[in-house]
This record gives structure tokens, C-alpha cells and sequence, in this order.
């Protein structure tokens, strides 16, 4: 749908009352036009109906999963999506299915961060939402569909977490990704008093990727906040 303001179109799919209230005000008045589904059924006819310019997706629906609606779109349109996933144990589905999802959040969430992933989607040239599928950081190139890291072309092997928590640090190049969010995005359930999980993944990962781990260039520690990895 081309709105007459050249406002972009966002389909929200949500079943929550109260979230779809929020996002109905919140996204509005951050000059966006909001079309709300509570259903895939809905969300189905509103994208052929209204021509989103990008779905907010949740992953739990009462008449299916977003996450099988988003590999749906993803073979049917360009258009981006951004899965909301309830609990952070989602986001390990989400980030490990390649589903096709621009990026996702966790409920609950911030408005102002979420706009801001939107703008970030929206900036992105049509047909390349999926454009952040290869990281460049330094003399590594990540590879985010194929869950591979290489550097100079030869491959580093890391475990399933290792690789995600790279992938989470490099979802936000450049800057501080919190021990909090850390353990809150890949170790769900875990006491965040035991934090060495965290560490010893940092380490060892700082073995794997850095030329110099004991001076790392690019896996960074921010002294009592968390880490940042840094192009
Ligand atoms: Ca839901």
C-alpha cells in the first residue's frame, strides 16, 4: 500500500490485546501506518490487501506459528520481517532455523529499540533485507545463513553457542551488547549470578578468532557492562 504521506506500512501480527494497543499508538505516532492482525489468517489477506512494507511477526499464534509464517513470506515476498518472540528460549529457534527473519526482538521490549531495528530494516535496499547475512569483522568473515567463520578463507570451527553468541555481539557491530542481554538471549533459565557460562564462551572464543586472544583487537571487555565486538 502506497500511503498518500509516504509513510511506511507496518502489518502487525499479534494476538495480545495489550501489545497490539501499544504498537497501534507507539508505531503511529512515530509516523507509521499500523494494520493489525491478531491471526495468520489476517495477516495472510492484510498482505495482499494492504502491501506492508514490513511485518512485525510473533512467533506464538493462536492458528499456527509465526515462525513457519515467516519462512511463508520469505519464499512469497521481498518483504521484511521481524519476529517478536515471547521468551528469550524463542530467539534460539528464531536465530537457529534461518527462518529468513531482517531481525527479531524479545518481548518485552522497549518501543524506542524497536523502532529503531524497524528504521534499520526499512533502510535496507528491497531484496536485500537479508543483506546482513555476511559479517566482516576484520580478517573474519561471518556467515550467518551457513553458521560459518572464516578467516582468510579458512574456516574457524565453533560450537552452536560460540557461533551464536558471535552472532549476537555482531548483531550490534561497534557497540556494547550487555552481559545481561548476553545471558538473557542464549542462556535462558540460567542463574544470572553464574556468569562464568559467559566468560569461559568469551574466552574461548577470543582463542578461536583473535590473532592475539591475551590482546584482543576485536572481541572487547567492557569492564563491568559487557562486551563489544568491534569491526
Ligand atoms: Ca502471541
Amino acid at each position: 500500500m502506497v500511503d498518500p504521506e509516504g509513510r511506511s506500512v507496518i502489518l502487525v501480527v499479534e494476538d495480545e490485546p495489550s501489545y497490539q494497543d501499544a504498537l497501534n499508538v507507539g508505531l503511529t505516532v512515530e509516523g507509521f501506518v499500523v494494520v493489525a492482525a491478531r491471526n495468520l489468517e489476517e495477516a495472510r489477506s492484510l498482505m495482499t490487501t494492504a502491501e506492508p512494507d514490513l511485518v512485525l511477526l510473533d512467533v506464538m499464534l493462536p492458528d499456527g506459528s509465526g515462525v513457519d509464517f515467516c519462512r511463508e513470506l520469505n519464499a512469497s515476498s521481498t518483504t521484511p520481517v521481524i519476529m517478536v518472540s515471547a521468551r528469550t528460549s524463542e530467539v534460539d529457534i528464531v536465530l537457529g532455523l534461518e527462518i529468513g527473519a531482517a531481525d527479531y526482538v524479545t518481548k518485552p521490549y522497549r518501543l524506542r529499540e524497536l523502532v529503531a531495528r524497524i528504521r534499520a530494516v526499512l533502510r535496507r535496499p528491497v531484496g536485500e533485507s537479508t543483506s546482513d547475512e555476511v559479517i566482516t569483522i576484520g580478517p573474519l568473515r561471518m556467515d550467518l545463513l551457513r553458521r560459518a567463520i572464516t578467516r582468510d578463507g579458512a574456516e574457524i570451527e565453533l560450537s552452536r553457542k560460540e557461533f551464536d553468541l558471535l552472532a549476537l555481539l555482531a548483531s550490534r557491530l561497534g557497540q556494547v551488547v550487555t552481559r545481561e542481554h548476553c545471558l538473557d538471549t542464549l542462556w535462558w533459565g540460567l542463574e544470572l549470578s553464574d556468569t562464568r557460562t559467559l566468560d569461559t564462551h568469551i574466552k574461548r572464543l577470543r582463542q578461536k578468532i583473535e590473532l592475539d586472544p591475551a590482546n584482543p583487537r576485536h572481541l572487547l571487555t567492557i569492564r563491568g557492562v559487557g562486551f563489544r565486538l568491534d569491526q
